[in-house]
């Protein structure tokens, strides 16, 4: 592996810094972030056809699809400086990262060509159909229901924790057509179908963010299936671990650990009196945001060699999910009178590491991928 970035990848990193300057108002690092605010899902639209328009939002798809055939580590550098400006793509890093690049693997072209486009235009928002209340972590269990009736299917059942169902436009949605693991598929569907009920579900990580998706009598024709009848698990295993890499959530951790660090330093608390053991802490999760950095560029190195993706995708992210973890700690402890509404994006940081480790699915399954596939150690027995 070469720690050094090239010219190439210093003058990209540039062009998105100078880009982020040009497009972010001024007072972004002052207002509430929360990612799926209709506020934020307004400006993300804008902000993300601006992106488009300069070629990048979608660098790493393929041409044809209006990439630039860029490299994973382009894509990589993007959504790095992207979450470290508090992510003003909002909801649409799902689009980019997995939904887009797993519709051109899948999709039909009728398929493709309907919701590609506008994705790399920045125009439209998805959200993803998984979680139930029964049926989190163990997502075959899930019980929605998509029954054939002639050239439809209806579809019955409810989703919970939906993020930005709100303001989706279409639902990326698993539901069962027979029994067992084999007998999930997916459906593209739009979320103004009628018979879809959408309720947001108020909590501490920000407006409009989570919800409950109800189902009733939803009927969805056939074409809006996606792959064959059944074969979820295969694309789901695929889309999502492009997607546990893809959100590069330590570089937000480690600015804000260094926002924390500089205010407590002008303020004379860092290291001193009731903060003496903030030196440390700091040391700590800053270890933590630079192993997590790490880890991931492992992962982008392999992708860059063609190499599949493996069981050290999880590694990534439970090493992600520990940065953010442990900056979250350090600001509660020592700064928490930012979190009170006096620095918006430290809020903003602190709103997602509260869910880091459940949000994108609980971090303990991927420890069970790294006990078992990573580190081959055996399974207990039954
Ligand atoms: C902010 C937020 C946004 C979300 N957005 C979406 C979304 O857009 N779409 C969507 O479909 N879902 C979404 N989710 C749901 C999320 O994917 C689930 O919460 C997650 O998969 C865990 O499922 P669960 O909540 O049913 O918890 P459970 O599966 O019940 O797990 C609870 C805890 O039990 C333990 N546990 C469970 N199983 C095991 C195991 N096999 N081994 C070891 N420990 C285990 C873990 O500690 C886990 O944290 C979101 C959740 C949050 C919090």
């Amino acid at each position: 592996m070469n720690f050094a970035w090239n010219s190439d990848q210093v003058a990209f990193r540039a062009l998105v810094r100078d880009f982020l300057d040009a497009n972010l108002p001024d007072n972004w690092e002052n207002i509430a972030h929360g990612p799926g605010s209709e506020a934020q899902s307004i400006f993300s639209k804008q902000f993300c056809g601006a992106l488009a328009d300069a070629g990048l939002l979608v660098p790493h798809w393929p041409a044809s699809w209006g990439g630039r055939d860029a490299d994973p580590w382009t894509a990589f550098i993007l959504a790095e400086e992207m979450w470290a400006a508090g992510e003003p793509r909002g909801g649409q890093y799902m689009n980019v990262n997995w939904i887009g690049p797993t519709l051109m693997r899948y999709g039909s072209e009728r398929q493709q060509a309907r919701y590609i486009p506008p994705m790399a235009r920045g125009e439209t928002l998805w959200c993803q159909g998984f979680s139930e209340p029964e049926a989190g972590s163990d997502l075959a269990s899930l019980r929605t229901r998509a029954d054939q009736h002639g050239a439809d299917y209806v579809v019955n059942g409810q989703k919970i924790w939906t993020s930005y169902a709100g303001l989706a436009d279409t639902c990326f949605l698993l539901a069962r057509t027979s029994p067992g693991k084999g007998g999930i598929s997916i459906f593209l569907l739009p979320m103004d179908t009628p018979g879809i009920t959408v309720r947001q579900i108020p909590s501490i990580i920000g407006e409009g963010d989570i919800h409950e998706v109800f189902f009733d009598d939803v009927k969805v024709p056939a074409d809006a299936m996606l792959g064959a009848e059944g074969q979820a698990w295969e694309i789901v295993r695929t889309a999502l671990s492009l997607e546990r890499v893809g959100i590069p959530r330590f570089a937000l951790a480690s600015r804000m650990l260094h926002r924390a660090v500089e205010a407590l330093k002008t303020q004379g608390r860092f290291g001193t009196g009731r903060g003496a053991g903030a030196v440390e802490q700091a040391a700590r999760a800053h270890a933590a945001c630079e192993v997590a950095r790490l880890y991931s560029y492992n992962i982008i190195d392999q992708r860059c060699q063609g190499q599949p993706p493996g069981p050290e995708a999880s590694a990534a992210r439970v090493a992600t999910v520990n940065a953010e973890r442990l900056v979250n700690e350090f600001v509660v402890e020592h700064l928490p009178d930012a979190l009170a509404g006096g620095d918006a994006l430290l809020l903003a940081h602190h709103q997602r590491a509260i869910v880091a480790g459940i949000a994108s699915g609980a971090a303990e399954i991927q420890l069970n991928l790294i006990a078992t596939e990573l580190l081959q150690l055996p399974r207990e027995p039954r």
